[in-house]
């Protein structure tokens, strides 16, 4: 490192305090589906707080829905917005850099097994826990401050830098698409999703559908004259789990797959069904996501659901004259595969070993982020690489703080090396 980039890692780490104030504070807005305009707020006052010039970018489903990376969704697009704030370029002749995170959360429910309230974020033995602390909060705020501390270092930038916090990473990537379809983009995109300080080269496709089940009520004295929609998913179930076993088959997985065990995953995540337990139940449904190859289409896989499940149909007599329904919803999401060779990655390996000593381990990922709206239609070379973080998606998530910081130092210098620094 040079005297510059020293300073500029010295000005990082006095912003520490700043970084984990702002990933509380992002945290403790509980930005679910559907309640993420709080988490936004809170990021365009941080933004406007260190100069930067936040504008909202909403997602239009009029507009968004013509775009074929859009995914349908079942609910409305009523003031959603993402935010975004693009620094001009302080000279000529960088490349420019995008930093996206996203600021929705799952939820935290059952709440009852958390420690303490996922909303209210503590930190800890040298942790910070909470909804979104590690998924992705702290990995927003390392990456705003990364921005910001090249600035406050007394630098400007050869080229201009976007940061933007987008909703809905978490069921269709809808809000990264609307900021690209706004015209967001760069040479260099970085995701700091948290799976800690590695560079992700392959991701799987992802999808989600539901299958909706007619049955037959009856008294339970007569069950043989109804028809349990309940039992009937388990049935349909168990031919999807069929197809998840073929789907593993040894000979179907790509090289960069071959490593992981069982690496395509398909998930009951939701199943509702009857009302009264002396009462045979009409009807019933269950929500999957499901994951698959990079280079496979939704298409195909689709196509695949559906047949899978029409087969079954065809096996039971009830099933035979009532076939369930199947809808596609929320993430129709392919896959993508690169090389870690490319040169953003390559700039992003150089800083990471630059301050570690090593080369940063390369990610081969079981699921899907937003950087798949920047390598399908986006003209920039992007990965993840992010913070250290425990039970995301589960009760008592964590992310570890000084991975936080890691992190800001890593993209920090990457955007003065990528970008060129200007005094
Ligand atoms: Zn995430």
């Amino acid at each position: 490192m040079d005297i510059k980039e020293k300073r500029i890692i010295e000005v990082v780490n006095t912003l520490k305090d700043d970084i984990f104030d702002f990933t509380s504070r992002l945290v403790s807005k509980a930005s679910t589906l559907g309640n993420e305009t709080e988490a936004v707020c809170v990021m365009e006052e941080e933004l406007r707080k260190l100069s930067f010039e936040p504008v909202k970018i909403p997602i239009d489903a009029t507009e968004l829905s013509k775009h074929p990376g859009y995914a349908p969704v079942e609910w409305e697009y009523n003031n959603k917005e993402n935010v975004v704030a693009t620094r001009k370029a302080s000279g000529h002749g960088g490349r420019s850099a995008l930093f996206n995170g996203h600021l929705d959360v799952v939820s935290a429910e059952p709440s009852s097994f958390w420690a303490r309230d996922p909303f209210n974020p503590v930190i800890f033995d040298g942790w910070l826990y909470g909804r979104g602390a590690g998924d992705m909060k702290s990995g927003v705020a390392a990456m705003t401050y990364a921005a910001y501390a090249i600035e406050k270092s007394g630098f400007g930038l050869k080229a201009p830098v976007t940061i933007q916090g987008v909703i809905e990473e978490e069921c269709t990537g809808n809000g990264a698409l609307a900021c690209l379809n706004a015209g967001y983009d760069a040479d260099a995109i970085l995701i700091p999703e948290p799976w800690g300080p590695t560079i992700l080269t392959n991701q799987v496709g992802v999808l989600w559908f539901k299958v909706l089940v007619q049955g037959a009520a009856s008294h339970v004295q007569s069950t043989s004259s109804g028809a349990n929609a309940i039992e009937k998913c388990f049935l349909i179930i168990s031919a999807l789990r069929g197809f998840e076993d073929e789907l593993n088959k040894p000979e179907g997985i790509p090289k960069a797959y071959s490593t992981i065990p069982h690496p395509l995953n398909l998930n009951i995540g939701v199943i509702k069904g009857g009302d009264w337990p002396s009462t045979v139940p009409a009807s019933a449904e269950f929500h999957c996501r499901i994951s698959f190859f990079p280079g496979v289409s939704f298409d195909d896989m689709r196509q695949k659901i559906i047949q899978t499940i029409q087969k079954i149909a065809e096996k039971d007599t009830w099933l035979h004259k009532i076939p369930p329904k199947i809808e596609f919803y929320g993430f129709r999401s392919p896959g993508h595969s690169i090389s870690r060779d490319i040169p953003a990655l390559q700039t992003l390996n150089d800083c990471h070993k630059e301050l570690t000593g090593e080369d940063a381990k390369e990610y081969i990922s079981t699921c899907t982020t937003d950087l798949r709206v920047f390598h399908l239609f986006g003209k920039g070379q992007a990965t993840c690489y992010g913070p250290i973080a425990e039970n995301i998606h589960a009760a008592n998530e964590r992310v570890n703080l000084e991975s936080i910081i890691n992190v800001a130092e890593t993209y920090a210098l990457f955007l003065s090396r990528w970008c060129g620094l200007i005094e």
